[in-house]
């Protein structure tokens, strides 16, 4: 699996960082995780095949993570790059979703599941096991941050592990459903003093960085309160492992 970091941010407009949205390539095709207005136009600056793109995952309905889903099918809809595809896309997000888009959709007639390929929805519970792509196995796991947020454990042929915990609050759960992956890609919104329950700040991330002890860590979902800080740094006085602080084209092999 590689990893490219399209949005290290929030939903707070930064001129570094785009909001939630990162791309997944494994052997099996591309996953693109959490899908915010920036996703589309991220995706394109990376260079990546974007209108074969393969799964999307949205983990919660912020808008932060979901507000360019629409976007994204209706720039599918109508891009020449894609009239030829046949493949479907996958969509997969928490119960609720299919609602929010339809009612997107029906706003003002856009026919956004009306394409030359099919694209189908797919609604999971917390606990849910299912393959995302062929081989690559996907759980879930409800998250203390809105009622429906899922964090996301894959398993690539049986071999590769990955958790994106997306939003969250501090929870134990979390320990051993992330527990020694080869990448945890981890909210830690905030250094201290966090003004709301439903994120992390950086002593509670590396709390969970000890308990899970992934071979790699990165810390995403940057509030601005973070520039000009060394997350790297001040994560290393916490836990002796591998952190990375994400930014905006990060890129890294799993
Ligand atoms: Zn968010
Ligand atoms: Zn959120």
């Amino acid at each position: 699996m590689k990893l490219i970091v399209l949005g290290s941010g929030s939903s707070v407009p930064h001129a570094r960082r785009a909001s939630p949205a990162y791309w997944l390539q494994t052997h099996a095709g591309s996953i693109l995780l959490d899908i915010s207005a920036d996703a589309s136009h991220r995706s394109a600056q990376e260079g990546l095949d974007w209108a074969n793109l393969d799964a999307i995952w949205v983990s919660h309905f912020h808008l932060d993570h979901m507000g360019g889903l629409a976007t994204y099918l209706f720039s599918m809809k109508w891009a020449p790059q894609t009239q030829e595809r046949t493949r479907p896309l996958k969509v997969f997000g928490a119960r609720g979703l299919r609602s929010i888009f339809a009612a997107i959709d029906d706003s003002n007639h856009y026919n956004l599941l009306k394409q030359p390929f099919v694209i189908e929805f797919f609604e999971v519970d917390s606990g849910a096991k299912f393959d995302i792509l062929p081989n690559v196995a996907a759980t879930t796991l409800a998250t203390p941050h809105t009622k429906e947020s899922l964090a996301l454990h894959l398993m690539e042929n049986g071999r590769t592990s990955f958790v994106y915990t997306s939003d969250t609050g501090f929870s134990e759960e979390l320990i051993p459903f992330a527990k020694g992956v080869d990448l945890l890609l981890m909210e830690c919104s905030f250094r201290r003093n966090k003004p709301l329950q439903t994120h992390l700040e950086l002593a509670e991330a590396m709390l969970l960085a000890q308990r899970c002890a992934p071979r790699t860590l990165v810390l995403t979902h940057l509030y601005p309160e973070w520039d000009g800080i060394d997350l790297a740094a001040e994560a290393k006085t916490l836990w002796p492992g591998e952190t990375i602080e994400a930014f905006d084209g990060l890129r890294l092999d799993i």
